[in-house]
């Protein structure tokens, strides 16, 4: 039998958890509960996003991986007379999210949870949140009818390197749709950012000779090798502080260098052969990473002599992991201004971390960011993003609606 519900059934702290006022809730929830962690399938996510552009009668055309694990979608509202190719502004965001491993969370990650002024949740912030607001607001762009085109694309594989939206984007190229530009909603706390970094990222693998650890003479100790490379980088990074170029418009105004991984050596009592490590330059447009690199692999040589000295086989080896331009639109293209408009904010920033901004905009598609919460809350445990930030994602797409659509 129903109970029937009284007041002093609602406890205060399911009050504080109802849910927030926004067009976008249901597609947050929605976006958030799918497990989207990089290394899983997104497909559950894109179907069911497939199905809600189908029910309003759009076709989504995906571009998968070579395993058929994960798609792409790529959707297009065209505009009322017909055009669905030229002019048409792009809606960007990532579907895939960073591991939750180890992260001690409070709340179910892959449940968007709003408590008090906040919701919490794997992607909340980073950056599900943005996608749901724009696929929340497909009604409306279509009840209104648009002057130009509006389109939507998910990517997979955002996290590992930007590495799904490049088939999108070819997809694009071959199919002959033109943007006037792209918003990308990464969490820029939707402030208006026309220009990131670039991004170069290597692993050094250092060849050394094992030896008892009595007798080091007869060794050449790898970790060793590698941390006097470590340390020429951490100069590296230092010059670029004091002598390289700054641009204040950034959060970081000069190229910095930095070594995130380093693995090495089995026991202390045996000289280690093996270490390597990974290492990574986010530039400014100005300083070149192929010099930098070669700066590196040339002092690394410096080393060698020694080390063949001991023992012929050593070595020092780098491959590279990944490569994402920079790109700076200086704020002088019609999708800046659009932005600028959509954004209510005059003036624009510049920003450390990648996105697949500047694939677009390599690909002539200009390109902004802009998107709810702040990038120090992105990849933490317990990630959030303020209900208010939500609130002005949506206001930004009611801007941009008014912008796009006839009536
Ligand atoms: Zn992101």
């Amino acid at each position: 039998m129903n109970a029937p519900a009284t007041l002093t059934a609602v406890r205060p702290d399911t009050a504080a958890r109802a849910a927030p006022d926004l067009l976008a809730w249901e597609w947050i929830r929605t976006l958030v509960a799918f497990d989207t962690t990089s290394r899983e399938s997104n497909l559950a996510l894109i179907e069911c996003v497939r199905r809600h552009f189908e029910t309003h009668g759009i076709a989504c055309t995906l571009t998968f991986d070579d395993a058929w694990r994960k798609a792409n979608l790529f959707a297009t509202l065209p505009a009322r007379d017909g055009n669905a190719t030229t002019g048409g502004i792009v809606l960007s965001g990532h579907t895939d999210v960073v591991p939750v491993d180890g992260q001690p969370w409070d709340t179910d990650p892959f449940a968007a949870t709003p408590i008090g002024d906040k919701v919490f949740g794997r992607g909340v912030t980073d950056m599900k949140s943005f996608s749901a607001t724009g696929l929340a607001f497909v009604p409306e762009f279509l009840r209104r009818g648009l002057a130009r085109p509006v389109h939507f694309a998910l990517s997979y594989d955002e996290e590992v390197g930007c590495v799904g939206v490049r088939r999108l984007i070819a997809d694009l190229g071959s199919r002959g749709i033109r943007p006037l530009g792209c918003i990308v909603g990464e969490p820029t706390g939707m402030e208006l950012v026309v220009a990131h970094k670039g991004k170069r990222s290597w692993r050094c693998r250092v060849r050394g000779h094992e030896a008892h650890s009595s007798l080091t003479p007869q060794g050449v100790n790898a970790v060793q090798i590698a941390c006097e490379i470590v340390t020429y980088l951490a100069s590296a990074a230092r010059a670029f502080l004091d002598r390289g170029g700054h641009d204040a418009a950034y959060d970081v105004p000069y190229t910095t260098v930095h070594t995130g991984v380093i693995r090495g050596g089995t026991a202390l009592n045996i000289v280690p052969r093996d270490c390597s490590f990974d290492f990574e330059i986010r530039h400014l447009p100005f300083d070149d990473p192929d010099a930098f690199l070669a700066d590196v692999i040339a002092f690394a040589q410096r080393l060698l002599p020694a080390m063949r000295e001991v023992a012929a086989d050593t070595g020092i080896e780098f491959d590279a992991l990944s490569t994402l331009p920079g790109f700076d639109t200086h704020g002088e293209s019609e999708i800046a201004s659009l932005g600028a408009d959509c954004s209510g904010r005059s003036g624009h920033g510049k920003v450390s971390f990648g996105t697949e901004a500047s694939l677009f905009h390599d690909a002539a598609i200009p390109a902004i960011i802009c998107g709810p919460g702040h990038i120090a809350q992105a990849h933490q445990p317990n990630e959030w993003v303020t209900v208010d930030q939500l609130a002005r994602c949506e206001a930004f797409m009611r801007r941009l609606a008014d912008r796009v659509c006839v009536t």
